[in-house]
């Protein structure tokens, strides 16, 4: 059994750390909020001190932060950079998900200093990171997609090596941005219908069973009260934010510029997000932008 430090106990981060301790490894944790830390302590992790404390004398660090500029300060640019305490034996990986342009450069900052960074986001939820059945798409060598797959393999399903360094972070975006197409267009399509007359409930089973089945429809439905356990029947609590897919969007639209992609479905997803945070519904679950639409009825 290995030893693994894990930084991050969000609504991702502190399920995944909990399968982490239910396989057996010893798992450091560490949040900056430390009541993220109670539930993951509850299932047999230790609690770290510091983020130093949690980065040192590991086999593994995964970090799991909401942002880039969070993942840089932490390794790199913070009051104690990690960089500085981490030892060269030590897997970093991080799952967070971020401009694939900074998991590059700290990889490349980290191999310059004799240490191994690889970026592993993930896809699959809340749902998913409680259930241990992520998808995992790392990019890093084959050695350290290798080393890193028994662990992963504790939080997730399907282990993706994706390409070289900063590849997984690629994929996430592609996979984001084709996710808050779908969610826009599910949302869209159930409001019509249920403007129409129909059960919000039966529409959803006729289109998941028909060709307009997708993993919202399965897994996520954005209708209060069709499925159970999921943020829409919650009041949009919990989950994944607004703000969270409104900056997996942000790093769509980076990758599109710097690749003169186009993506005109991917814009105007972005472009629903934007307005929806603007509205002051950054802190939802990202499957309320049925309110957005709900809010553009028109009575006739
Ligand atoms: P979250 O906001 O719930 O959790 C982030 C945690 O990081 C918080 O508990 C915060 O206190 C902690 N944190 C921030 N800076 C820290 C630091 N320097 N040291 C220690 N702890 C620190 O976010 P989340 O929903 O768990 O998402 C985490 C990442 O996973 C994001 O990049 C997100 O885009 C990605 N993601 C989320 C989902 C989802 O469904 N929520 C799905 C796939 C990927």
């Amino acid at each position: 059994m290995a030893t693994i430090g894990f930084i991050g106990l969000g609504n991702m981060g502190g399920p995944m750390a909990i399968n982490l301790a239910k396989a057996g490894h010893r798992v450091k944790a560490f949040d900056l909020y430390s009541e993220a830390l109670v539930p993951v302590v509850e299932a047999g992790a230790v609690a770290a001190e510091s983020a130093v404390d949690a980065a040192k004398e590991v086999d593994f660090l995964i970090s799991m932060l909401p942002a880039g500029r969070h993942v840089e300060h932490l390794f790199v640019t913070g009051e104690t950079p990690l960089f500085d305490v981490i030892s060269e034996d030590t897997l970093i990986i991080d799952s967070s998900t971020i401009e694939a342009a900074t998991a590059k450069r700290l990889s490349e900052i980290g191999t310059g200093r004799g240490l191994q960074f690889i970026d592993a986001p993930v896809s699959g939820g809340v749902g998913g990171a409680k259930a241990g059945t992520l998808a995992f798409m790392v990019g890093g060598s084959k050695e350290q997609y290798e080393s890193a797959k028994p662990i992963l393999e504790c939080m997730g399903k399907n282990i993706f090596h994706a390409g070289d360094h900063g590849a997984g972070q690629i994929a996430k975006a592609c996979n984001n941005m084709l996710l808050a197409i779908l969610m826009t267009g599910t949302c869209e399509a159930l409001n019509m219908g249920v403007k129409n007359g129909l059960d919000p409930a039966v529409l959803s089973e006729i289109m998941k069973q028909s060709s307009g089945s997708n993993w919202a429809l399965q897994l996520y439905n954005p209708y209060p009260g069709v499925m159970e356990g999921v943020p829409s029947s919650n009041n949009y609590q919990g989950g994944f934010q607004v703000n969270l897919m409104f900056k997996d969007l942000g790093l769509a639209m980076d990758l599109s510029q710097q690749s003169s992609s186009p993506v005109p479905m991917g814009s105007q997803a972005r472009a629903l997000f934007s307005l929806h945070k603007a509205k002051g519904n950054g802190g939802l679950d990202f499957s309320s932008v049925l309110r957005l639409y709900q809010d553009e009825n028109v009575d006739q």
